[in-house]
């Protein structure tokens, strides 16, 4: 971060700007919106500046600015489009030790202006250093639609109210209090009622009895955090403790709440794994103290997630639950090669296998997986490819039954090992994914296919 963004007071300080044409009033909208004192040097303002002046929005002074009338000012603009006299100016200011921001030039300023989404008192800053003007203009468009244009009236009725909402006590309550006042009651409350609104819902706070502890078992997907659901995006945003797998990426974990305890109880991969037991008596512990607790899972939560046994744990503690359904890796998976996981003519059914399950398989499980079309999903499959092959290759299957090991489904790592069951071990070996892997036993990737085919119509027209 070479800018770091900061909240200054501004209230009935001075601000000096020079300059009178497209970029000082660019610069003066924003100015004028804050209530800081606005001094404009130029021997040639817009009709606007002149305009603004007479109003008493800010003081004018028509002449080019010179030493002396930078004093006392908290901040200083050098506007003139003109690069001799904005340094100039720009010299000036920093003799009388005002910040300087030169309009369009990112190296001699040493403040920038962000773009801003005013809902006084609610403001945000948008900055990108000036790599991305586009951007920031983006995500301000962005939020500008997002959030709602009442925010402000609600900000501040809020404010006010703050001494009357501690009748709450601290912590989870009183968030929730606020929370419901923001995002639900009061964006439905007229303008006028506001308060009433405010006091409505302070009593119904404080007459709601404690709300008991509760686990939400809820599946992250497989890593790209826009393929959370909006009930997961929610949990996350209510949780008090967030309980999480290993394969859930840092991004996700980011939305949820600051203050939420975050817990990381890995169970999946070959690193050090925490003990069922310990899971089920941490999400039980932290629930029965009355907390929020989110079990964040990787994927879908009832896909090779060990939920029942974290279910059972709840019920036999007392504690209520629900699940968030996710979207599994194999859904990822078979997004990223552009496939179906069924298809008419091909095949009605699919399996979704634990490759770590697979030793226990009988004789008809093995035939039936090997019957040409049959399309499977292995999780956690990487160490069992050698086994797989053997297993399928003798109960009859092809060796050039395709098979795809998607790594890293979703992710920006993400990488796809289109190979055959005859050569799979070989490829693994080769590719050595290091990341989550899921196999597909049954399918290439649509290109690939496609790429076959066109081979197969050759060979047939020139047969
Ligand atoms: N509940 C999870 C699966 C947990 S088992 C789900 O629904 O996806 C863990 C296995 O899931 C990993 O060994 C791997 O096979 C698979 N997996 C999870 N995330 C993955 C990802 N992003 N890409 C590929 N495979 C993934």
């Amino acid at each position: 971060m070479q800018h770091f963004p900061v909240f200054m007071a501004i209230s009935g300080q001075r601000i000096t700007l020079s300059g009178g044409g497209a970029a000082a009033l660019a610069k003066l909208r924003l100015l004028l919106k804050t209530e800081a004192r606005i001094a404009v040097f130029t021997p040639d303002p817009d009709p606007q500046i002149a305009d603004w002046a007479s109003a008493g929005r800010l003081t004018l002074t028509r002449r080019a600015l010179r030493a002396g009338d930078v004093a006392g000012s908290v901040l200083f603009y050098a506007a003139d489009e003109d690069t001799a006299e904005d340094a100039r100016t720009a010299a000036i200011a920093r003799a009388e030790g005002a910040p300087v921001n030169i309009v369009d030039n990112l190296t001699d300023s040493s403040f920038i202006t962000p773009a801003i989404v005013d809902r006084d008192p609610v403001t945000v800053a948008i900055g990108t250093e000036g790599a991305a003007p586009v951007l920031a203009r983006a995500i301000k468009a962005d939020l500008e639609a997002r959030l709602s244009p009442r925010l402000g009236l609600l900000a501040r009725a809020g404010k006010a109210f703050r001494k009357a909402a501690e009748a709450l006590p601290m912590g989870r309550r009183r968030r929730e209090f606020w929370a419901d006042y923001y995002f639900g009651t009061g964006p439905r409350a007229t303008d006028h009622g506001i308060e009433n609104t405010l006091e409505n819902l302070l009593s119904d706070h404080l007459s709601r009895a404690d709300r008991p502890g509760h686990v939400a078992f809820v599946g992250a997907g497989p890593g790209d955090p826009e393929l959370l659901t909006l009930k997961a995006r929610k949990a996350l945003d209510e949780a008090d403790v967030v309980i999480h797998d290993r394969l859930i990426s840092p991004e996700i974990l980011e939305l949820a709440r600051r203050e939420a305890v975050i817990v990381g109880a890995g169970k999946e991969g070959f690193g050090p794994s925490t003990a069922q037991d310990t899971i089920n008596a941490l999400i039980t512990r932290h629930a029965a103290t009355g907390a929020q607790v989110v079990r964040l899972k990787g994927g879908d939560a009832t896909v090779f997630g060990r939920l029942d046994e974290e279910i059972d744990a709840c019920d036999a503690a007392g504690i209520a639950w629900h699940i968030v359904p996710g979207i599994t890796s194999a859904s990822a998976a078979v997004a990223a090669i552009g496939q179906s996981l069924t298809r008419r003519g091909r095949n009605a059914s699919v399996r979704f296998l634990t490759g770590h399950d697979m030793q226990g398989f009988a004789d008809h499980d093995w035939h039936a997986l090997a019957r040409p079309g049959e399309v499977a999903a292995i999780y956690m499959g990487k160490s069992a490819a050698r086994f797989l092959q053997g297993r399928l290759l003798m109960h009859g299957a092809a060796p050039d039954t395709p098979v795809t090991v998607i790594e890293n489904a979703s992710r920006p790592d993400q990488r796809v090992i289109a190979t055959t069951l005859s050569a799979l071990p070989a490829d693994l070996a080769r590719a050595r994914p290091a990341g989550p892997a899921l196999t597909f036993l049954g399918l290439r990737p649509r290109a690939a296919a496609a790429a076959l085919d066109d081979m197969t119509e050759e060979k047939q027209e020139l047969a």
